[in-house]
Formats: structure tokens, sequence, C-alpha cells
């Protein structure tokens, strides 16, 4: 998310990952990565899979440490440091200023998050931001790096929203 020089053309597309290829891929990664899957890791990389909205870390920690596995504060919040940093999930900022967390896939990607649900687009390619590029380049100035994400209502809240509104 954080380095990409040149816009790539071309190769805009939008991925979605379920809850379950995303734990699917995560523990593949680990086992890759020779981490001990312990127990309290797989309640935990379990307990965020099954999240079908943002969540703080706090929370995670609260919820794991109420399971039979009594995962220990510390714990959970290296395990969310820890898949921040290699990419599997990603800090989003909410409308009331804090942060939170959506799942994703390792690379540079951008998402399109739902503050409402947490649904996340993930946005393959740069394509987006070449005419920025362009336009700061005519500024004499060279992009580095880049850094987008956007937040809004997902289709299925927009629908619901709509429902509610019309009274149905
Ligand atoms: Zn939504
Ligand atoms: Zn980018």
């Amino acid at each position: 998310m954080r380095t990409q020089i040149v816009p790539r053309r071309s190769d805009n597309s939008i991925v979605t990952v379920s809850a379950v290829d995303w734990e699917r891929l995560v523990l593949a990664a680990c086992r890759a990565e020779h981490i001990r899957l312990t127990k309290p890791r797989r309640a935990i990389i379990a307990w965020i899979a099954g999240q079908q909205t943002l969540f703080s870390t706090e929370a995670l920690a609260t919820a794991v440490a109420a399971l039979p596995e009594h995962v220990g504060r510390a714990t959970a919040y290296r395990m969310v440091e820890q898949l921040r940093e290699t990419g599997w999930l990603s800090p989003i900022r909410t409308e009331r200023g804090s942060y939170a967390y959506a799942r994703t896939l390792p690379g540079h990607h951008h998402h399109a998050i739902c503050l409402r649900c947490g649904a996340t687009l993930i946005i393959e390619g740069c394509a987006a931001l070449e005419t920025l590029y362009a336009l700061l380049e005519t500024h004499g100035f060279a992009v580095q790096s880049h850094f987008l994400e956007l937040t809004g209502r997902c289709r299925r809240c927009r629908v619901a929203d709509e429902g509610r509104a019309s009274g149905a």
C-alpha cells in the first residue's frame, strides 16, 4: 500500500476476498514463513476472518480474551501488528477519526471500504492516478509514493438504506 512509483496502465481491476479465502491464505503464508500456528494465533486469525465489519485492536483483544483459548492482550496486539506489517490487514481511518482494520491482501493495492459494514473492495493497479501524476509533472513535481483509500457505502448497505428510507 505504501510505495509504487509508476501507475500501471490498464490493470485497474476490483478484487474481493471472502473471509474463508482470507483465512486460508493467511494460514498458508504463516506456514510458508515458518510462523508457528499456536492455538492463540489460530484463534485470532479465525476471529478476524469471522468479522463482517471493520474492527479495532481493542475489540479483538477483548473478544479473544473471552475465548476458551484465553488469548492474552499482548498476543492479540502483536498479531495485529504482524498482520498489518505483512500486508494482511489495512488500517482505516473511520468516520469518528479512530483507526480500525480491514482484511486485505499483501502487496500494493487501494481499497474502497464501506464504513457501515466493512465490506472491502480491493483495487488492483494505479491507473486511476495517471491523470494526477501527469498534472503534478506539469508542475515539476516527481511523485515518489502514494497512498489512497476510499470510504463510502457498499451496494448492499445502500440498498438497505434506501429500503428503510422508503419505509419498505
Ligand atoms: Zn456495506
Ligand atoms: Zn497505487
